[in-house]
């Protein structure tokens, strides 16, 4: 995994642990356990990343947030098209959402839709009856 897609990873499972921790009870050995697992979570990310980490969740948004379909798993907003051509292009860099600031990433059932493909034999057919004289053309199709 390069860079930022540990920040993304470690994001995620920061936001589910802060949200497995608000369902045990406080000072329960579970709820330590929780807080440890966090700490070593936010412990290699830079300062810059939690600050907008923890000021989104104060406002209870989510900092990461998968785009799926073109919108933004956050603020249900399409995204426009240079954004997600830039999500498909450089998987490798934080992409943050225009509308609302999160970090987002293409949905992984979304990223196998994204592969390059054979071209498609369709457009071979066109090329052949392109070839084809236009009075041939009309007879057929009156
Ligand atoms: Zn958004």
């Amino acid at each position: 995994m390069n860079r930022a897609e540990t920040i993304l990873q470690s994001l995620r499972d920061l936001i589910r642990f802060e949200a497995q921790l608000r369902k045990v009870e406080a000072d329960s050995k579970e709820h330590r356990d929780i807080e440890t697992r966090i700490d070593a979570l936010r412990a290699p990310l830079p300062t810059s990343i939690l600050v907008h980490h923890d000021r989104r969740k104060a406002r209870g948004k989510l900092t990461v947030a998968p785009v799926r379909r073109g919108v933004c798993g956050a603020c249900h907003l399409g995204l426009p098209h240079a954004r997600l051509f830039e999500l498909v292009a450089k998987p490798t860099e934080l992409n943050v959402c225009d509308n609302c600031g999160a970090f987002i990433y293409l949905a992984e059932d979304e990223q196998t839709e994204q592969r390059p493909t054979q071209p498609k034999p369709k457009a071979v057919a066109q090329a052949t009856n392109s070839k084809r004289p236009a009075r041939h053309r009309r007879q057929l199709a009156s």
